[in-house]
């Protein structure tokens, strides 16, 4: 076969279907400038996703793909470069691969040469040393196409024989037959159902399907894998999280176990406090894959009272826009320079796999977070979370005044405070209004003052200074951490909860193997109700199941809002200061201090009416977006620049939005070039009319005629 060495004369190649492999691609041998000679085929970069979802449904090796290294480069920052240099590269390996694992992390030669199989019998290997890898160029000249470089199609590992797929031949072993030989998916699959506490014949049913997959049906297969799910389900149940009587030593012992899952650690002693990072491989996975270029968001200072060290989550939202936690650190300390040891750490071993990874923004709950360390290390701009704020505020409302009415008006005085940093309001008014009107509310006012009060001035000056996150990844949130708090304070019987050993347990179990199910079962239909439960884990997803007619307006005075139930049309739920985030609904959901679904419903319907203003993320947009209109006054090159940077951040928001709102994203690909349309016309309907001079889908138009206006003066 012909060798070629330009890409010139490369067909470009875009299969109709929507998943598709390497079969459905016409390969070409290509001597490639590190001089390699390959298989390559040229695509859309576009369809980069949809080729890898393909070779991953591959029948004879179904398998994953992960990112083992990726670089990037700047455009621009080549002035000679060949037709294959790119401006990312990613190297993607089947994940039965590269190494062989055993225990403890150590590299093990070729499973056909290891004996050893009395010890451990139970736990199976998952690396298999296969060394199938292709790597994905995004073209440096031409950066809407992807040249694929397939350096190894088959799946066999370094002695050249299959080691994974219903071909292996030796897919009962390692060695001895006398374990299923179970890949790391469903092995993770069948922990998680035991860890879940799913009966073990549906777990052993779960996982005979799953191995058949490999190997085929056949009796001996079958009852090894019953031992086999018996075997797991006792050495689960005996597991325990005390490894010592002492917490110290045994979160020790845990760590010297767990090397793999472990990204920063550091023992309390005299001069240095506690601080433990964990990172699954999984999580590792899942932080490169939805969060680059996207946003990072945490949830902090979990179970500050109750906890012996409080817990800091790091949260990915996956494709749903989920909160996933991709990392967790145990740590009492905050200072500046104990946050930048283990983020940087984080960040590090992210870049020890992707180097061109990084984040578009990063979510705080807290304005009393250091901010410096996430800005010199994620290098991204930060935004605040409303949600933690306004779920302290509404249960201490709930607690300490007794009358609904009184709960809800004065919830809603509370909110006026944080609407007046943006509608230019004196916060200190409002404070003084609900000081004044309140004041039999001896209890709450009590606390606000003693609580609040002092900081308050920090706080709203932080919070006007960062932009504000929506509802949706405040609902995200709340999602994760109620699921949290569940899993963690469930079963905790006196004590546990100052052991840090048992909250290591439990998350790395219990809501690890939580997560890992709600995530596969999505991704591969295999689990429907986990599937379903998962979807609508967050109230934004359980609002959008609501019809817009079942809401309803008292359209006098925009008291309250009726929201009729989806299930019994005879049902209601009232919700009081509609269209504010502020507002509270008569619901059990609402009354333990979450964003319920009905209030949620009701705020996106009032975002296109005129009489409510717009939500508070959006005025804190409409803001910046103020201010960076303002900015360039002066006839110069810095209002070219700035016209640049803000047609091209038009054209972000755009595509981002399309693909978000739309989930199919050939659809969107087709309809280019784009028009903002998404969430039905929000930018334009659900603003007051005071604010006409602002119409961020024209500003850059806008920009252009005032220039244009500017420039005829000089003619
Ligand atoms: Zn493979
Ligand atoms: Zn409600």
């Amino acid at each position: 076969m012909e060798i070629k060495y330009s890409l010139d004369d490369f067909p470009v190649q875009d299969p109709q279907e929507e998943e598709f492999s390497a079969s459905d691609l016409t390969w070409v041998k290509y001597g490639s400038s590190e001089h390699h000679v390959d298989d390559a085929a040229l695509i859309p970069y576009d369809r980069v996703e949809a080729f890898i979802s393909g070779e991953c449904l591959n029948a004879e090796h179904p398998t994953r793909f992960h990112i083992e290294r990726g670089r990037k480069r700047e455009k621009g920052s080549l002035k000679e470069y060949k037709s294959d240099e790119y401006l990312l590269y990613r190297l993607y390996w089947c994940s039965f691969g590269p190494e062989n694992y055993g225990e403890g992390g150590t590299i093990l030669p070729s499973r056909r040469y290891r004996l050893n199989t009395r010890n451990r019998a139970a736990r199976p290997q998952s690396m298999r040393g296969c060394t199938c890898h292709f790597a994905v160029k995004r073209l440096y000249a031409r950066p809407s196409l992807a040249l694929i470089i397939y350096h190894e199609r088959r799946h066999v590992n370094k002695s050249g024989f299959i080691c994974h797929g219903p071909l292996d031949r030796d897919a009962i072993g390692p060695g001895a037959k006398k374990v299923p030989y179970i890949c790391s998916e469903i092995q993770q699959q069948t922990m998680s159902l035991i860890y879940l506490g799913v009966p073990e014949e549906n777990v052993l049913q779960t996982h005979i399907e799953g191995i058949q997959r490999y190997c085929g049906s056949n009796p001996t297969v079958n009852s090894i894998a019953s031992q086999y799910v018996q075997k797991l389900g006792m050495i689960i149940k005996r597991s325990t999280h005390e490894l010592d009587l002492d917490d110290q030593a045994s979160i020790r012992m845990w760590v010297e176990k767990n090397k793999k899952s472990v990204f920063f650690y550091q023992d309390s002693s005299e001069t240095d406090p506690f601080i433990l990072g964990i990172q699954t491989e999984w999580q590792l996975q899942q932080m490169i894959r939805f969060c680059h270029q996207s946003i990072l968001a945490c949830d902090s200072s979990f179970g500050i009272s109750k906890l012996k060290y409080p817990l800091y989550t790091l949260l990915a939202f996956d494709s749903r826009r989920h909160a996933l936690p991709v990392a967790w650190v145990i740590t009492r300390t905050i200072t500046k320079q104990d946050v930048a040891k283990w983020m940087k750490a984080l960040v590090d071993r992210i870049h020890g796999v992707d180097s061109a990874w990084r984040i578009d923004g990063f979510i705080i709950d807290d304005p009393a977070l250091e901010m410096e360390p996430i800005r010199e290390i994620f290098c991204c701009p930060i935004l605040f979370s409303l949600w933690r704020v306004r779920r302290s505020w509404l249960r201490n409302v709930m607690k300490k005044c007794g009358h609904i009415e009184v709960q809800r008006e004065i919830f809603k005085c509370l909110g006026k405070i944080m609407y007046s940093i943006w509608t230019k309001e004196n916060p200190m008014d409002a404070m003084e209004e609900l000081f004044q009107d309140f004041v039999d509310q001896t209890d709450f006012i009590q606390y606000f003052k003693a609580f609040w009060l002092p900081k308050i001035e920090m706080w709203l000056g932080t919070i006007k200074s960062i932009p504000l996150a929506s509802q949706e990844s405040c609902g995200a949130i709340e999602g994760y951490h109620v699921k949290l708090k569940l899993k963690v304070y469930d079963d905790s019987h006196l004590g546990a909860l100052q052991r840090v050993d048992w909250l290591v347990h439990k998350l790395t179990t219990e809501l690890h193997s939580g997560y890992w199910l709600d995530l596969y079962a999505d991704e591969s239909g295999s689990f429907p109700s986990v599937k379903e439960e998962y979807i609508y884990s967050t109230s934004w997803h359980r609002a959008m199941q609501i019809s817009d007619d079942a809401v309803t307006f008292d359209d006098k005075v925009h008291l309250f809002a009726k929201v009729r139930s989806q299930k019994d049309s005879s049902q209601e739920r009232i919700v009081w200061n509609p269209g504010s985030e502020f507002a509270l609904c008569d619901c059990p959901w609402s009354i333990q201090g979450n964003l319920c679904k009905h209030i949620i419903k009701v705020n996106m319907v009032c975002q296109h009416k005129k009489e409510y203003l717009p939500s508070l993320s959006y005025l804190s947009f409409q803001d910046y977006m103020l201010d960076l209109w303002k900015t360039p006054m002066d006839d110069s090159l810095s209002l070219d620049l700035s016209m640049a940077w803000a047609t091209q951040m038009q054209d972000k928001i755009q595509r981002l939005v399309e693909l978000i709102t739309s989930g199919d994203v050939t659809k969107v690909i087709n309809k280019l070039p784009l028009k903002w349309a998404g969430r039905k016309g929000r930018t334009s309907s659900g603003k007051p009319a005071a604010d006409k001079k602002l119409q961020i889908q024209k500003s850059t138009a806008k920009k252009k005629s005032r220039k244009r206006r500017r420039l005829s003066r000089f003619k």
